[in-house]
């Protein structure tokens, strides 16, 4: 479906939701460094980064809970960005869930539907369909003290899917649930974004959460976006020192530009690049699984094996670098054992040394 460009629009996509040029500045602190970001109708995308780098306040923002330093938020191609928080449509599911103890599920449900005027007869189909939705359709008279976390969230996340706002905003939910239960909800809430069609905004400092749930994410860095593309995208195609160590675990060898190689602790090993300048410092980043053992032109000291049932990862010394390897379960290494590695040309990935990130 094409649609007219909204005024800031140049993709055929409808966008939801853009930023333009969103700053928070608290005293010396810039929280958000002037953002633009375009997030599609229907698509889930996660703020992805370390603490401290701007996630929540830029879900503030979005939703009206705070007013920007400068710039502008415009939903649905209309500027609201001083728009009250009731105004926006905007429905946040928090960690905490926020839940009413003294109302049973149901009620807790109804809640915005009653507040929005609806009449009665209208409100308990909607509340029954949406519980049926999140999979709680046989608690309805239950109250939030006789639920798990995991349900807990589930009702949270109706109360907000019932009045069908046109962003969701999820600031950490899944983040008081333990793990096994965490991934339980991840499924879920990929179900229910399917079936649903929402359009969410996910908040998260866990990089496999991320890749797990998201369609597209995005990585913050000191209140700016580090980058911004699909999972395979960004774990494959890191544009930066920071991103390659943030998403995955990789191998990073550091070093400088010389001729069509990195002079790396390992030595010259081909960038695989044009145009990048003499003595540039950068780095070439091999994913685990792109490593083979067993075969190469290195050699390292296995320091440390952990097994995970499916795999084996192991994770080789070889010149003060640290090599970070995947092999099958089968295989068992002893701890000192020297082991031969290598990797497929093209496997080592390029990117510039960005050290200011730390
Ligand atoms: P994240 O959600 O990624 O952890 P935040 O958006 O909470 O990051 O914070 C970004 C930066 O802004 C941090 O340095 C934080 O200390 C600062 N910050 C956030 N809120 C406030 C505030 N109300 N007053 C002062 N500084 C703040």
């Amino acid at each position: 479906m094409t649609t007219a460009a909204t005024p800031l629009g140049s993709s055929e996509t409808t966008m939801k939701l853009q930023a333009r040029g969103l700053a928070k500045i608290y005293g010396p602190t810039v929280a958000l460094d002037h953002v633009d970001l375009d997030v599609r109708e229907g698509e889930l995308l996660t703020l992805l980064g370390p603490s401290g780098s701007g996630k929540t306040t830029l879900l503030q923002l979005i939703a009206g809970l705070a007013d920007p330093s400068a710039g502008q938020v415009m939903i649905d191609g209309t500027d609201q960005t001083f728009a009250p928080v009731n105004k926006r449509g905007i429905g946040v599911v928090f960690q905490n869930y926020a839940l009413f103890p003294h109302m049973t599920v149901a009620e807790n449900v109804a809640f915005p539907l009653k507040m929005r005027g609806m009449a009665a007869a209208d409100i308990a189909p909607k509340v029954e369909k949406v519980l049926d939705t999140v999979g709680l359709g046989h608690a309805h008279e239950r109250f939030p003290t006789q639920l798990s976390g995991g349900q807990q969230q589930r009702v949270a996340l109706a109360r907000c899917l019932v009045y069908d706002p046109s962003i969701i905003l999820m600031d950490e939910p899944l983040g008081a649930l333990d793990a096994k239960l965490r991934e339980v909800m991840q499924i879920e809430i990929k179900r229910i974004h399917r079936e649903t069609g929402a359009t969410i905004i996910f908040v998260t400092h866990d990089q496999e959460e991320a890749l797990a749930l998201s369609d597209r994410i995005c990585l913050m860095s000191d209140g700016k976006i580090a980058q911004i593309d699909t999972p395979r995208k960004i774990y494959a195609e890191p544009n930066s020192l920071f991103v390659a160590d943030f998403i995955g675990q990789s191998t990073i060898l550091k070093g400088h530009v010389e001729g069509a190689g990195l002079q790396t602790p390992l030595g010259l090993i081909a960038h695989g690049r044009d145009g990048l300048t003499e003595g540039a410092a950068g780095a070439l980043v091999i994913r685990p699984e792109d490593i083979r053992l067993g075969e190469g032109d290195f050699e390292g000291r296995v320091i440390e094996t952990v097994f995970a049932g499916s795999d084996l990862r192991v994770i080789l010394e070889a010149a003060g670098c640290e090599i970070t390897t995947r092999a099958p379960a089968s295989f068992d290494p002893a701890i000192g054992e020297m082991i031969r590695f290598g990797w497929a040309d093209g496997a080592a990935r390029y990117v510039p040394d960005d050290a200011a990130h730390g």
